[in-house]
């Protein structure tokens, strides 16, 4: 197989976007995949040849993590709400930005801090009637 624009040279691999073959010169690399040059343009004008990837971590995801998971051992009844509000930010960060990279981390931080504000709860509630 021969190259599509080189008639004389061996191709060397096939385009991801439109599968013809191409020689080394004619073959781009874009995020690991070879394009040609008509594909090439498609794929940086951000066609849907290539899925953009989550790159950004969020800063506010890893945060409302950290606080939920000191929350579990410490001041949760504090620290457990400041971890909900920041997951929340952090999602709806990541909806409006799909570049941000958390937001399993954001989900992550809502489970543990709504476990642990409830388990920090009925804790109080169980030391504030064994005292009555
Ligand atoms: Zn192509
Ligand atoms: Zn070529």
């Amino acid at each position: 197989m021969n190259c599509k624009n080189h008639p004389a040279v061996l191709a060397t691999d096939r385009c991801a976007g439109c599968a013809e073959s191409f020689c080394g010169d004619c073959l781009v690399s874009i995020q690991g995949r070879r394009y040609c040059g008509s594909c090439k343009v498609m794929a940086l004008n951000g066609q849907p040849v290539v899925a953009r990837e989550a790159t950004i971590p969020c800063k506010e995801a890893n945060e409302a993590l950290t606080y939920a998971i000191i929350g579990i051992f410490c001041f949760g009844i504090i620290l457990e709400p400041i971890a909900l509000v920041k997951a929340s930010k952090a999602k709806k960060m990541i909806a409006m930005n799909p570049q941000l990279a958390g937001s399993g981390k954001a989900t992550a931080a809502v489970i543990i801090a709504t476990v642990a504000l409830l388990l920090w709860i009925i804790g109080i509630l169980v030391r504030v009637t064994q005292a009555a």
